[in-house]
């Protein structure tokens, strides 16, 4: 599926409503209001709807004037941005079915639900806000600015992982150049984006260091923090995010899991691969999704130790 179909359905629509998934991150957060800020260059009328907390390292970029206390009853598109499926935006869910015309645009190779009328996927993308850009840029034709730039580089830094990560190719780099050209600070922006931390925030780190496991030979790494912890800090449960990476950074781990006990019920459980393990395929044995390196799924019903117990034994199967 082409994205340049979607450009007359931007054009010869008035209203828009923009959903992206529940707990958003930087690139639901980017990317969204990169598109806000472009359809109202084009004379629309958008609204945006986000479910959960902004976290606090996109805080500083944050713009609320999109959110409305009085949504229209019905849309005329309504346009879901990274997100792999219908229950990612939960709530929003009606809101979306009622649009006259509704739109997916992401980068989730679990994807393949095509639950809008166009949808598109592109599994290869860095991040959704790669694919905002060429839409932006070369399907739209509306030319970027400083502030769109600002949105764009929040949504692909963050989810390539400061260009880390091997969803980076070529034209990820190219992108940020150009976004670049827009005037953008990228050593102010990634101050706040990567870098800044509350102090109750690093606190959390020697305890994610303190529960830290090793399974099969240190190839399995995992570690957790349970939400008694993150009250008596003060740390939410989003803000707690920053630690997801550091279970695969252990030397000689191919799956690194960060496990956050959100109550007696709860337990969102993050992947992180190193070379070849699909952890995408094991998220969704649980019932959640992502990509080959990095997937998450939310478990319910189960204690801290059986959710462990289940989760190494996944990956075990697969080692
Ligand atoms: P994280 O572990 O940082 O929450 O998520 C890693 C990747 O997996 C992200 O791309 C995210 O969208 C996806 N992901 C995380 N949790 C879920 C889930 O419960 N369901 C699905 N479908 N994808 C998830
Ligand atoms: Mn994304």
């Amino acid at each position: 599926m082409s994205l340049k179909k979607m450009r007359q359905v931007f054009y010869d629509n008035e209203t828009f409503a923009v959903v992206s998934h529940i707990n958003p991150d930087g690139d639901a957060i980017g990317s969204s209001l990169a598109l806000c800020e472009t359809l109202k260059k084009m004379g629309k009328k958008v609204h945006m709807f986000t479910e959960g907390a902004i976290p606090i390292h996109i805080r500083f970029l944050w713009d609320d004037s999109y959110i409305t206390d009085t949504p229209l009853e019905k849309y005329d598109v309504c346009v879901a941005l990274d997100s792999g499926n219908k229950d990612r935006f939960s709530s929003f869910e009606s809101l979306f079915d009622s649009a006259k015309t509704t739109l997916c645009i992401d980068h989730h190779i679990t994807n393949t639900y095509n639950y809008a009328d166009i949808n598109y996927v592109e599994g290869d993308a860095s991040s959704t806000g790669e694919i905002m850009y060429e839409l932006i840029k070369n399907v739209l034709e509306i030319p970027l600015d400083k502030k769109t730039a600002e949105y764009l580089y929040c949504a692909i830094a963050t989810d390539c992982g400061t260009f880390k990560y091997s969803c980076t190719s070529a034209k990820t780099h190219r992108v940020v150049a150009e976004l670049m050209d827009e005037g953008i600070d990228v050593n102010y922006l990634s101050n706040y984006l990567f870098d800044y931390k509350t102090i109750n925030q690093i606190k959390l780190y020697s305890e994610g260091a303190n529960n830290l496991r090793l399974y099969e030979d240190g190839k399995i790494a995992l570690t957790y923090v349970d939400y008694k912890f993150l009250d008596k800090m003060g740390v939410s449960f989003d803000d707690a995010d920053y630690l997801v990476t550091m279970p695969r950074t252990v030397l000689g781990s191919e799956v690194g899991v960060y496990i956050k006990v959100k109550n007696d019920n709860e337990i969102k459980v993050s992947y992180r691969s190193n070379d070849y393990v699909d952890v995408s395929a094991l998220a969704m044995e649980l019932g959640g999704g992502g990509h080959k390196k990095a997937a998450g799924a939310t478990v319910y019903g189960k204690t801290l130790e059986e959710t462990i117990d289940m989760v190494v034994e996944g990956i075990r199967r697969v080692l």
